[in-house]
């Protein structure tokens, strides 16, 4: 049994754990400490009492080793695969390798989701999948029996998902119904070279410290991974894989799709090719108008650093960095970007940065391939003059 074990003999009720305890659960009765419901196994008495009285007991939980493989959702955005598919076949594959297993990925969709060959080009040894009309709408209920079936027949050790918007929400429901943990929103993934486990990163308390969670007992081990953080896997159309059928079961259908109607494509920054990251040193809000028109002359998106989130100058989904996006852009152009290490995680995969900053030893010049030292504003405003007059 798991729980709180207080060696009496060794007690004596100095009540430290006590005040320690942030969850009120441990009183002294009788000068000896007790504890009561409230406990949540946090461990702090553990480590605070001088007298070793407290230890918590752990029931050990093995694994079920015959669970294999590492498995990738792959999810599809219309007919084709998500983008993100594609660096979780990355991450994927370094595991499985590390593993020495084989790398799977689970496809469901409508009748002309065809994207097997696809996938196995860019690393999966077996795709599974199952396609049906009735899977043309990506739908929680119905994905979650099909996964639930396939991973119940072919018992994958590790499951990735991206973090969209369906992922966040299928693999949790998934995770709920297979009765095994789900770390979400990591950045990080490797496997404990001593026992094979999955390390997943993310970062926690509002990004200030990297949490790396292990499940040791439930499997599969399952993770939603950020889009835009992994780099994505290459196509070789020379390999080859098995692919698999899984047949569609039974699912409730308490929702039915009455119509279709296409949203405008929402434009994010982690898919531009050209993007204007504007920072502090633009100086006020109002020049960030500078900023977006310049973007839009040279047909770029535009981004800010967090401050300028914080204090309201730019919408959030603008913010790059570590608590931000994640960008890849063929040419970033950074506009009074001091280039903190938080900024600099986001911008880790652009391929041309040109930095405009007044201070010549700003860490971004170490990061940019053009270094600007000047005024942003000026800069931007001869910029402009120059495009206007073309
Ligand atoms: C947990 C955590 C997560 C974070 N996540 C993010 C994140 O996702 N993204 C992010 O951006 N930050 C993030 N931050 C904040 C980060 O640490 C920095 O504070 C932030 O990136 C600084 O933004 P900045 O460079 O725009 O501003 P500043 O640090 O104030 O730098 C302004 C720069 O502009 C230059 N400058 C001033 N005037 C001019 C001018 N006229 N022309 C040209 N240059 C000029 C200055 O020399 C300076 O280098 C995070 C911080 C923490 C603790």
């Amino acid at each position: 049994m798991t729980g709180l074990r207080i060696d009496r003999n060794q007690c004596v009720g100095c009540g430290i754990c006590a005040k320690t305890c942030a969850f009120g659960a441990l009183e002294i009765k009788e000068k000896k400490a007790e504890a009561n419901d409230n406990c949540a196994l946090c461990g702090m008495c553990v480590d605070v009492c001088p007298f070793q009285a407290i230890s918590i007991e752990k029931e050990e939980q093995q694994a079920d080793r015959t669970y294999r493989d590492v498995w990738v959702f792959a999810e599809l955005t219309g007919d084709r695969l998500a983008p993100v598919v594609r660096e979780l076949l990355g991450a994927g594959r370094k595991l499985a390798d590390q593993k020495g297993c084989r790398l799977a990925a689970a496809l469901i969709g409508g009748g002309n989701a065809f994207r097997e060959a696809e996938l196995i080009s860019l690393g999966a040894d077996v795709v599974y999948f199952c396609r049906d009309e009735k899977l043309a709408d990506k739908r929680e209920e119905p994905y979650t029996a099909v996964l639930k079936q396939m991973v119940e027949r072919y018992r994958p050790e590790i499951f990735l998902f991206g973090a969209t918007a369906f992922g966040r929400s299928l693999a949790p429901r998934l995770a709920a119904r297979l009765q095994t943990g789900l770390t979400a929103d990591c950045t990080g993934l490797s496997v404990e070279e001593e026992n094979g486990l999955l390390r997943q990163t993310r970062p926690a308390f509002g990004g200030n410290l990297m949490a790396t969670i292990l499940c040791p007992a439930r499997r599969p081990q399952m993770a939603t991974v950020r889009p835009g953080v992994m780099p994505p896997a290459q196509a070789d159309t020379g390999r080859s894989g098995i692919v698999r059928e899984v047949p569609l079961p039974e699912f409730p259908e308490r929702i039915k799709g009455i119509k279709r109607v296409p949203l405008p494509p929402a434009k994010s920054i982690a898919d531009a090719e050209i993007l204007v990251v504007a920072g502090r040193g633009i100086g006020s809000r109002k020049n960030l108008s500078l900023v977006t028109e310049f973007a839009s002359l040279i047909g770029a998106e535009y981004g800010c650093s967090r401050p300028l989130v914080d204090g309201g100058w730019c919408e959030y989904p603008h913010q790059v960095g570590q608590t931000g996006c994640s960008v890849a852009p063929k040419l970033l152009i950074s506009l009074g970007v001091s280039g903190a290490i938080q900024h600099l995680a986001g911008i880790s995969r652009a391929e041309t940065i040109v930095a405009v900053n007044t201070d010549p030893h700003a860490p971004i010049f170490s990061v940019s391939r053009y270094a600007v030292v000047g005024d942003c504003v000026e800069i931007l405003k001869e910029w402009i003059r120059m495009l206007k007059c073309r």
